[in-house]
């Protein structure tokens, strides 16, 4: 095992869909609120709100409401692959497109303290805001994990380089480099050191 380079030892990880399990909570609740049956496996992209017809502000104004952010689980293996990245060198940030709730950091900070992430590695991002641009201007981050495609095509800066998709549906049809589940992520961390 290489030593980790001390000008990349951050690994950025996104939160929904990525540590936790989003996709089966909001397919539940869109569910209940519009009484259709809703299988995630089938989205082809992650516009929700226009798929279901929403105006945005409805949709995040409902994830707010039904307590959606309060009550996700961690994928199982996302404990074990951040001890494992840790143990390999790495510190780990949490990004995260919650801002739009009022209390994303008290909330997300609950959600990944199992994983020993707290407040202060959270960093939270608009609505369309691009982590591809924080990406850029963060030399110290080896990669960053994500299922949102979106944040590979508004790269510019060489940081779709350093972009990895978590294999989700909705991301299937764009080319890059991926990973299936967190399990992978310490084994793509070592590949690419
Ligand atoms: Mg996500």
């Amino acid at each position: 095992m290489s030593a980790v380079d001390p000008a990349k030892r951050t690994i950025a990880l996104d939160v929904d869909d990525t540590l936790a399990n989003l996709r089966d909570p909001i397919a539940a609740m869109i569910s209940r609120e519009l009484a259709v049956d809703v299988d995630w496996r089938h989205w082809t992209d992650y516009v929700i709100h226009e798929r279901f017809k929403l105006p945005l502000a409805r949709f995040l104004t409902l994830l707010i409401e039904h307590e959606v952010l309060e009550h996700i689980a961690l994928e199982p293996d996302a404990r074990d692959s951040v001890e494992q990245l840790r143990a390999m060198g790495y510190r780990i940030e949490a990004w995260t497109a919650r801002q739009f709730h009022p209390r994303a950091r008290e909330i997300t900070a609950h959600t990944l303290a199992p994983l020993g992430i707290g407040a202060n590695d959270i960093v939270l991002f608009g609505q369309g805001e691009s982590k591809a641009t924080l990406l850029a201007e963060r030399a110290d981050v080896a990669f960053l994990v994500d299922d949102n495609a979106g944040h590979l095509a508004a790269t510019g800066h060489g940081a779709s380089d350093r972009t990895v998709l978590m294999d989700r549906p909705w991301n299937r049809g764009v080319a890059a480099r991926r990973v299936h589940c967190m399990a992978d992520v310490p084994i793509l961390a070592e590949e690419l050191r």
